[in-house]
């Protein structure tokens, strides 16, 4: 590749010649989330950027505008929901910890699309059980992101098969988990991914066996796996 020294060297960047055309429309915004984020002692949580772009273009094609997302952090997964839907869509976002989301909010906010979002401070469990005695969000999400305690997915699957419509689609987030899932059970792994392999493991066999749905697992991020309720 030619090089053209000196001159080039305030030149932007190949990624911001693109300008807006980025996930997140602006590249100081795409920027502003995932540095703050980075400086954050839990910031291996987040999601991936080439999951953000997957889950955006995902939630395009399938017009989702009903959503759901269990696990925020700081709502990089969220921003990216939260800019595919319209401007009518919803987000019912569910964390245990407020102040991580507060960190996010006002990168969401400057992107203009904080008013698509529900945020309930809280373990999510109750929530969709409360939603579920309710009887009238039945079959009314088109899609649901789940990235929490991965212990309770199997949990999360009984009620949100339930409250995702036929057609909609539930994404479990680290299905691979570390690659943990295919490594021989006396590979060395760290504490909490030999902990959680094993749920992670028993979801994803209860999903393979589910007659209710169609399953897709993706090889993105830390891997996901699509879920499109069938029945
Ligand atoms: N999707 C986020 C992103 O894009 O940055 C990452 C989510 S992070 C991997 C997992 C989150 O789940 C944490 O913020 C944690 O507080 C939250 N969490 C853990 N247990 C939960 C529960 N029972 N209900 C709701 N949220 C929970
Ligand atoms: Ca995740």
């Amino acid at each position: 590749m030619a090089n053209n020294g000196q001159g080039e060297q305030n030149q932007p960047a190949k990624h911001q010649e693109v300008g807006h055309k980025s996930l997140l429309q602006s590249d100081a915004l795409y920027q502003e989330l995932r540095e703050l984020t980075a400086k954050h002692p839990w910031n291996l949580m987040t999601t991936s950027a080439d999951e953000g772009q997957f889950l955006n273009m995902l939630l395009k094609l399938i017009n989702a505008k009903n959503t759901m997302e269990i696990g925020v952090y700081t709502g990089y997964s969220l921003l990216a929901t939260a800019l595919a839907i319209p401007d009518d869509g919803k987000i019912l976002a569910m964390d245990i910890n407020r102040e991580n989301y507060e960190l996010g909010l006002p990168v969401i906010e400057k992107a203009g699309v904080a008013h698509k979002i529900d945020f309930r401070e809280g373990p999510a469990l109750p929530v969709l059980d409360q939603m579920i005695e309710d009887g009238k969000y039945h079959g009314t999400f088109d899609f649901v992101f789940v990235d929490a305690d991965k212990d309770n997915y199997i949990n999360y699957h009984k009620r949100l098969i339930d409250l995702v419509k036929i057609g909609g689609v539930i994404g479990y987030d680290n299905t691979l988990w570390n690659g943990s899932v295919v490594a021989p059970p006396d590979a060395p792994l760290r504490k909490y991914v030999r902990y959680y392999r094993d749920f992670v493991l028993e979801l994803n066999k209860a999903l393979a066996a589910d007659p209710r749905i169609e399953i897709c697992m993706l090889p993105v991020g830390d891997g996901v796996t699509l879920c499109r309720r069938i029945s």
